[in-house]
């Protein structure tokens, strides 16, 4: 009797974990990650390599092998394709860096583009040590890697009818191929195994970035894109990181060069002046001061056009010193979702990596989208 209620227990506990979907599968759920683009050539090598034609006939190839850009098509080991597939047993090196899965190789418009077609759990692992540091506190580790699945699965679905699901930069998620996997990167994946964030029921955007410098950013004030899990939070965590504070020094020549080549009107700037902010600090728009005129720019925009690893967050003061804009700021990225640093400092302090994602995303939680 006592053994029948443990059994009752257990499938009454059974029916109470949050699924999201009964069809996936952790050994068969891939992702189709754009490894390079716009390069002229790749170089592939390998043990034990199949390479195929669009068409699917077996390629007699030997390796290494050089594919490249070739009118409208590819031009590989002095046979031209329309495209390549190239299948390996373990890995298959592209330029040098290992990659697992299944190499797609398609002329594109400035080149070629390899895309990487890999298991998402094997990817997660050579993915944590191109976001963050595997040697970061467990907690830290398991909710990158928890973010990565979602935002990854989310991107499969809202792009399934594409080529490829993901970038391999930070316009996505950074993604350098398997030769930096290690055990804790692998540990942090299994002990997570197909967990995502979710809220009523679907799997969330999970944005993520390097630190915010205090306060997190509601979407709608970074893009188009109001949702009620990302909404801005404080976050003194990553005030700890010594690179949360940056400082940057621009002629104003060069800020009105990349500022007209973006198509805004501005000859002889004179000054920068903050207009207005968002009550996390960041700002909302900028006055570019010419002696003319005055063109105001959404902060947003200001960041994309100097660039993103320049001018590192909206969250500055500008000033003009000796004939320079030196920008003084805090945080890296553009704030909105889970604060990597935040993160670590978090779990630094003893948080689960459970309750660091409910932290950075307001009204989720986790589930299980797979279980095998
Ligand atoms: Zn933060």
């Amino acid at each position: 009797m006592r053994t029948l209620k443990i059994v009752m227990g257990l499938i009454v506990l059974a029916l109470f974990l949050p699924m999201l979907s009964g069809a996936a599968n952790g050994d068969t759920e891939t992702i189709r990650v754009a490894v390079y683009k716009g390069v002229q050539s790749v170089r592939i090598n390998g043990i034990g390599l199949e390479a195929t034609s669009s068409s699917g006939s077996r390629l007699d190839l030997s390796f290494p092998l050089i594919v490249k850009r070739d009118g409208t098509g590819l031009s590989v080991g002095g046979q031209n394709l329309r495209s390549l597939k190239i299948v390996s047993p373990g890995f298959v090196q592209v330029n040098g860096k290992g990659y697992r899965g299944t190499l797609e190789i398609y002329p594109s418009e400035k080149g070629l583009l390899v895309i990487d077609e890999i298991l998402l759990e094997e990817y997660l692992v050579g993915l944590i040590n191109c976001e963050i540091s595997s040697q970061w506190p467990m907690e830290a580790v398991k909710a990158q890697a928890v973010v990565a699945r979602t935002f990854a699965l989310y991107q499969k679905q809202s792009r399934k009818n594409l080529l490829y699901h993901l970038e391999s930069t930070v316009y996505d998620q950074v993604y350098g191929g398997s030769d930096i996997e290690d055990s804790r990167a692998a540990r942090a994946v299994e002990e997570t195994h197909g967990e995502v964030v979710s809220y009523n029921g679907k799997i969330i955007q999970a944005f993520f970035h390097s630190s915010c410098g205090g306060h997190t950013e509601a979407s709608e004030n970074v893009w188009s894109l109001k949702v009620p899990y990302l909404r801005g939070v404080e976050c003194t965590y990553c005030m700890k990181t010594p690179s949360v504070l940056w400082e940057q020094s621009l002629s104003p020549q060069k800020i009105a060069s990349l500022l007209r080549a973006a198509g805004y009107r501005v000859a002889g700037l004179e000054n920068i002046l903050v207009k207005s902010r968002y009550p996390s600090g960041r700002i909302e728009y900028l006055d570019l001061v010419s002696a003319d005129r005055i063109v105001t720019i959404p902060a947003v925009a200001f960041r994309k056009i100097i660039g993103y690893g320049v001018i590192r967050s909206t969250d500055f003061e500008v000033k003009l010193i000796d004939d320079a804009f030196v920008f003084i700021g805090v945080g890296y990225g553009h704030g909105v979702g889970l604060c990597q640093w935040g993160a670590k400092q978090r779990a630094e302090e003893g948080f689960s990596y459970r309750e660091i994602l409910s932290y950075y995303y307001p009204g989720t939680r986790v589930v299980i989208y797979y279980d095998e």
